[in-house]
């Protein structure tokens, strides 16, 4: 890390300084309702300037975004990366920090390697990429092994200084390529930034990494940060000629996870040999791969993100909230042409609503109602009215999947025409499955 006195030599105006001079620090723009206005029992007076400090960065901020994994080398860096890129594409202000020590491969895939960092007084200047701004453990250490032999409270000291120290100046969203797991690193970045919009979950599609997934998204409600959701890496494989994309090794785990704990499951990226050449080669994927398909996946994935982002309770829920939810129950809905599900999803004469009791994977009732007379963009309110937590379809396109989910409703598309009854009863055996999205827009 940078030293004091690395620190101090600039001589301009910080910041921090001008947030505070300019009434926009913490407890200085006369929001008495800010935790940072006033200093907490416990807190020494050195402690609760740190805090101020901190929380002048953040509240120039207007959305921080952590990007999580259960484990390494599952493509969290890689979703990160593209979500600021994908973000600023779209016109936002972005900025990334990576605080993943056990490989800041951000330098990397940016083309970033060996950039120096500039202070201006107490302030470190993200570096910008293409309007986009960087910091990154890697831009700190002469060895990028170096920081895998730090111990915790030192990995720790790190993480809280980079988030205080770090002029990153008004900002639409940040993104934190966090480190991997559910240890005291991953709690500090998740406990430091208050505010934060929530976390993006990312893992592979086997079962042994899904195992991760559920302890990420337990870490997440014990800590009270929303799931945006989850998003699958290397789901199959994309054919570098045609970009078809062919199973490789199990997929769906991701999915079967988030639906399973009630998150919003964001989509698969498939393992596509141009992702990776684009991350060694210091390439934006979504950006300078913009017309492969599996970019235009990941965009759709993004564009989730950002609607989510928007539109998601002002408040995560509590633990204790969690808690008292009633999670056994669920409602699936399906839409139905002659006693089996159709792929005609907007325009089936009726639903069937599938009651099941999660826990005991039982299915407890079945009703079906006639459909709505057809109005564009009603089902989803409607069917939220009818208590669905869970679509069953033969296809649906992203944009409608999106308004769905808006209304804390799940999808599932590529099911086959079955009955209800097989349906929910292979839904709650583990074994339904998907095929290609037939989509019904
Ligand atoms: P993590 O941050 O979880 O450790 P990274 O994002 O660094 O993982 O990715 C690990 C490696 O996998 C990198 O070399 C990256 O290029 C590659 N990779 C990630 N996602 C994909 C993908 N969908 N297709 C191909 N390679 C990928």
């Amino acid at each position: 890390m940078l030293s004091a006195d690395e620190h101090d030599a600039g001589h301009g105006q910080t910041e921090t300084d001008q947030a505070s001079h300019g009434g926009k620090t913490c407890g200085t723009c006369g929001d008495t309702g800010c935790s940072a206005s006033r200093r907490q029992v416990e807190e020494s007076e050195e402690e609760f300037a740190e805090r101020r400090k901190l929380a002048a960065r953040l509240c120039r901020i207007s959305h921080k975004v952590a990007v999580l994994s259960g484990k390494g080398g599952v493509g969290k860096s890689t979703v990160a990366v593209n979500l600021a890129v994908a973000l600023m594409m779209a016109g936002k202000r972005v900025g990334l920090l990576d605080v993943d020590f056990h490989g800041p491969s951000i330098p990397t895939m940016l083309g970033l390697e060996g950039a120096a960092i500039l202070a201006d007084g107490n302030d470190l200047l993200p570096v910008e990429r293409d309007g986009l701004k960087v910091m990154s453990l890697g831009f700190l250490l002469k060895n990028p092994d170096d920081a895998v032999i730090w111990r915790g409270p030192m990995k720790i000291g790190v993480i809280r200084q980079l988030l205080a120290d770090v002029a990153w100046g008004e900002l639409d969203f940040l993104i934190i390529d966090s480190p991997p797991g559910t240890g005291d690193e991953p709690l500090t970045v998740c406990q430091l930034i208050e505010g934060l919009d929530g976390a993006v979950i990312v893992t592979t599609p086997q079962k042994v990494a899904t195992v991760d997934v559920r302890k990420s998204i337990t870490f997440c409600r014990e800590l009270g940060v929303r799931v945006l959701g989850v998003v699958e890496n290397m789901s199959g494989f994309a054919c570098p000629r045609c970009g078809e994309v062919s199973p490789l090794l199990s997929t769906g785990g991701g999915r079967g996870i988030a639906l399973s704990m009630q998150v919003p499951f964001l989509g698969s990226i498939p393992m596509d040999p141009m992702v990776t050449q684009a991350c060694d080669n210091g390439c934006a994927f979504v950006r300078d791969y913009a017309a492969s398909p599996t970019a235009r996946i990941m965009r759709e994935i993004i564009e989730t993100i950002a609607a989510l982002d928007q539109r998601l309770p002002e408040h995560p829920p509590s633990p204790s909230e969690n808690e008292n939810r009633e999670d056994r129950h669920m409602r699936i809905v399906i839409p139905l042409a002659d006693g089996r599900l159709t792929s005609h999803f907007g325009h089936c004469a009726s639903f069937a609503l599938v009651d099941v009791d999660q826990t005991s994977r039982q299915i407890v009732k079945r009703e079906d109602i006639a459909a709505p007379p057809h109005q564009p963009g009603l089902l989803p309110s409607w069917l939220s009215e009818q208590g669905a937590n869970l679509i069953i379809a033969g296809g649906m396109g992203q944009k409608a999947r999106e308004l769905f989910i808006e209304q804390g409703i799940q999808v599932m598309v590529g099911a086959m025409a079955e009955t209800p009854e097989k349906l929910a009863g292979d839904y709650l055996a583990g074994t339904l499955q998907l095929g290609q999205n037939s989509c019904d827009h």
